[in-house]
């Protein structure tokens, strides 16, 4: 097969496979605003699990006091304190600390997990200094972010479904996170109560609101993706019991599970085989084609059949390239951030991390094949970015077009690869013209979720 020229065909129709001229960006943008409907008329049925976070009360800048939170969402925890002024002073002063789990205590009972949270946590309130200061009558109170799925019926509680992220801890699906974690601190004689359960998406949203009230969707595009958005709950007919009395609860966030969507997304057989080798097959089609855990991955794919079937590398494919995930999307990144006429980076790369020789050509046919997969995955978020929008303005006109509108983002992927922000970004403005475009804000978040998820515990304070 004759060298590198001959991957030409394959790199053009992986082009056109993958290409999202408006047209394609105006059907995926229609199917997530459907997606979201159908996913509040009913559970379980087409639509996306779009989940009440009961998150009713949102920051608004006067909150006061000294406030803590906690994040479990992976090998790390992270606690946090802040030390808010309200309208004047906002943020003080904050601190956090972050701890790594023990291996043992991921495949440990509940108490054995919760109990080292717990003591981890009073050992950071010991160390509190005068520069925090707590009102007299007071507990300490806690926004904890829990990334695994819960089934939650109040802003303060919720039951675990499943552990995944490779935790295995005993005994914890089926109870409340929020008793497990308020026992613990009781055993460990730690004066402190959680006053708002959140995912790390919701106090996203709630971390960036604080600073601009005009945001109205959080999006976070890291190792995985998720969104979410504030909506009106007489438009959530799933919502069952009592609807709002006191007319307080009128605007809940809604946690949509966006990397669950899959309808008419521009796929390839790459896309489709890696599916088929992953853990959860079918399932995360959307989180699979835009998410930062599968970028690099997909390119390796690619360049694995261009190596097989043409001499890009030479007569044969390395070896490593023939290894899932040997190539990352840190990797795919730094190589199209190289734009000297050499491509030594690009080079460097293929060699250190895939064991690739390159020339000149087929070096640039991997940028190509890098370009074209970041290319659909930044205008296809951006696709479910106006589709999410699309269903909001749907329901209450001129809530979103006719005025500014922030969509807070967050995550390794948006904030480290420019490439696909620049595409995303492209993506919303060709979809709502240069007129509405223009007020709608597409903005990396300030904070992340670590304060927002303490200021979701002012905003539900048991003493406001
Ligand atoms: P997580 O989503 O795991 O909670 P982050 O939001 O920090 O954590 O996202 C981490 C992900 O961001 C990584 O898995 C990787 O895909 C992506 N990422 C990190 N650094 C870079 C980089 N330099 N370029 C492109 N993507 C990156």
């Amino acid at each position: 097969s004759g060298g590198v020229a001959a991957a030409a065909p394959i790199l053009t129709q992986l082009r056109g496979k993958c290409a999202t001229p408006l047209p394609v960006l105006r059907r995926v943008a229609d199917a997530m605003a459907a997606d979201i409907r159908a996913g509040l008329a009913a559970d379980g049925g087409d639509g996306l699990p779009m989940i009440l976070s009961y998150v009713d009360t949102l920051p608004t800048g006067g909150e006061k006091g000294l406030f803590y939170a906690l994040d479990l969402g992976g090998t790390n925890f992270r606690v946090l304190r802040v030390q808010l002024g309200g309208k004047d002073g906002r943020v003080i002063d904050t601190e956090f600390q972050q701890v790594s789990i023990p291996q043992e205590l991921m495949f440990g009972t509940t108490e054995e997990l919760f109990d080292f949270i717990a003591s981890e946590l009073a050992r950071f309130v010991e160390k509190e200094g005068d520069r925090f200061q707590l009102r007299q009558e007071m507990k300490r109170e806690i926004g904890f972010t829990f990334s695994f799925p819960v089934k939650q019926t109040s802003v303060d509680s919720g039951i675990l479904i499943k552990w995944t992220k490779g935790f295995a801890v005993s005994g914890t699906a089926g109870r409340d996170v929020v008793a497990c974690l308020n026992e613990a601190m009781e055993r460990q004689g730690l004066n402190m109560h959680v006053t708002a359960l959140v995912n790390d998406t919701v106090a996203t949203l709630a971390g960036a609101r604080y600073w601009d009230d005009d945001v109205m969707v959080a999006v976070i595009l890291g190792t995985g993706t998720n969104a979410c958005y504030i909506e009106h709950t007489d438009v959530i007919p799933k919502l069952q019991g009592p609807k709002p009395s006191s007319g307080r609860m009128v605007l809940q966030i809604i946690n949509t599970e966006w990397g669950a969507f899959s309808n008419s997304l521009p796929l390839t057989e790459f896309d489709r085989d890696m599916d088929s080798a992953s853990i959860n097959p079918g399932e995360q089609i959307f989180e699979k084609t835009i998410s930062g855990m599968y970028l690099g991955e997909i390119v390796r794919r690619i360049l694995l059949k261009m190596a097989n079937t043409t001499a890009l590398f030479g007569v044969s494919a390395p070896e490593k390239l023939c290894t899932p995930f040997t190539l990352s999307t840190p990797n795919i990144c730094a190589m199209q951030q190289d734009e000297s006429d050499d491509l030594l980076t690009v080079g460097t790369i293929l060699n250190d991390v895939v064991g690739a020789q390159s020339s000149l050509s087929a070096r640039k046919t991997v940028v190509e094949v890098c370009d074209t997969i970041v290319e659909r995955a930044g205008r296809l978020a951006g696709a479910g970015v106006v589709g999410i929008l699309q269903k909001m303005e749907q329901d209450s006109k001129s809530l979103i077009f006719g005025k500014r509108t922030v969509v807070a983002m967050d995550g390794g992927l948006y904030g480290h690869y420019p490439q696909y922000r620049k595409y995303l970004q492209d993506a919303v403005t060709e979809l709502l013209g240069p007129e509405t475009s223009k007020n709608v804000v597409i903005d990396h978040t300030k904070d992340g979720s670590g304060i927002g998820a303490a200021l979701l515990a002012a905003a539900n304070s048991k003493y406001a």
